[in-house]
């Protein structure tokens, strides 16, 4: 990694809010690559995954957390925990709501839990581009929740639209420090990491609700040869009838989950892609902190 320049800003901003409020989304704009996948069903994001935003003042490391709801199961538990993990190790934490709707619960459970919160926070009003015209309303709501103190900023994180006035913000957040990571770089999450989660995208956009919630993506091979990479990957799930909604009539789900991910692949490796999926029962993996290690999640 370089040595910064003089009076070099640098520092991480935690992403928090409730499920489905633009999280991913805004650091994929922010980063200005898809990284992180997104989705309309909630909780798309599993594991912590770092953004990296290098510009000519400063590097901003945002770190994504799953949406802070109230855990279930084991799988929610390890999600909300590393979330509250997520706040206590960062510089900035950004505090997403949806500002296109009045807030909820879910927004007061957040607030609590940022009510001990050591480091500078900031309101981001996202969905800006679907806020109604009396959004003064929906913005009471939030002013009446959220501490006076933190600054608010609205956005799209779709459009891109006041994204720029976003990172200025966290910038002058931000103290003078060193390049954490190669300025070239945009996520700290290996490529393999990234194809799993590209598989995972297009399962929650495909298939049915009680599906998505219960797979999981191992890579098992990426073999790089001339002009094509190889890939074969297995998607684990906790019941036969879910791998039965996953292959589909003669293989026809399996078959789209398969080519749209390898679409999805092929942008983010910028070569051509051969992808051969495979689908395991494996029961109740959600309940286990050694399965969920072993696929790969923090626990
Ligand atoms: P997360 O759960 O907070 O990470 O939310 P996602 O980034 O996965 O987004 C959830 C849904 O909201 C997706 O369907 C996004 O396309 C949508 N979304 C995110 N940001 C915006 C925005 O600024 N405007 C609109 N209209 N939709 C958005
Ligand atoms: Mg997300």
């Amino acid at each position: 990694v370089p040595a910064a320049p003089a009076g070099y800003k640098s520092g991480f901003v935690g992403i928090v809010g409730r499920p489905n409020v633009g999280k991913s989304t805004l650091m994929n704009q922010l980063v200005g690559q898809k990284i992180a996948i997104t989705s309309p069903v909630s909780q798309t994001t599993r594991n912590r995954l770092r953004g990296i935003l290098t510009t000519p003042e400063a590097q901003i490391i945002f770190v994504d957390t799953p949406g802070i709801h109230k855990p279930h199961h084991q799988l929610g538990k390890v999600l909300v925990q590393n979330a509250r993990t997520a706040i206590q190790s960062v510089d900035v934490v950004l505090f997403v709501v949806d500002g296109s709707v009045e807030s909820g619960g879910g927004d007061r459970y957040i607030v609590e839990i940022l009510s001990n919160c050591k480091v500078p926070v900031i309101l981001g009003m996202n969905k800006l581009d679907e806020q109604p015209s009396d959004c003064v309303l929906i913005d009471r709501t939030y002013e009446q929740i959220v501490n006076p103190e933190w600054p608010v900023v609205k956005f799209s994180a779709l459009t891109g639209e006041g994204v720029e006035s976003l990172q200025q913000l966290l910038i002058e957040h931000l103290e003078v420090g060193p390049y954490y990571y190669p300025p070239d770089l945009v996520t700290d999450q290996p490529e393999r990491f990234i194809m799993g989660e590209l598989i995972r995208e297009q399962i929650l956009l495909l298939t049915r609700e009680e599906v998505p919630h219960s797979v999981a993506i191992a890579i098992d091979i990426v073999q790089e040869e001339a002009k094509i990479t190889r890939i074969l990957a297995t998607i684990h799930v906790e019941r036969d009838s879910q791998k039965g909604i996953l292959i589909g009539k003669s293989g026809s789900m399996l078959k789209s989950i398969g080519s749209a991910a390898r679409e999805q692949i092929q942008k983010l490796i910028e070569g051509k892609v051969y992808l051969e999926l495979f689908v395991k029962v494996q029961p109740k993996w959600r309940q286990s902190r050694t399965r969920l290690a072993e696929l790969g999640y923090r626990v």
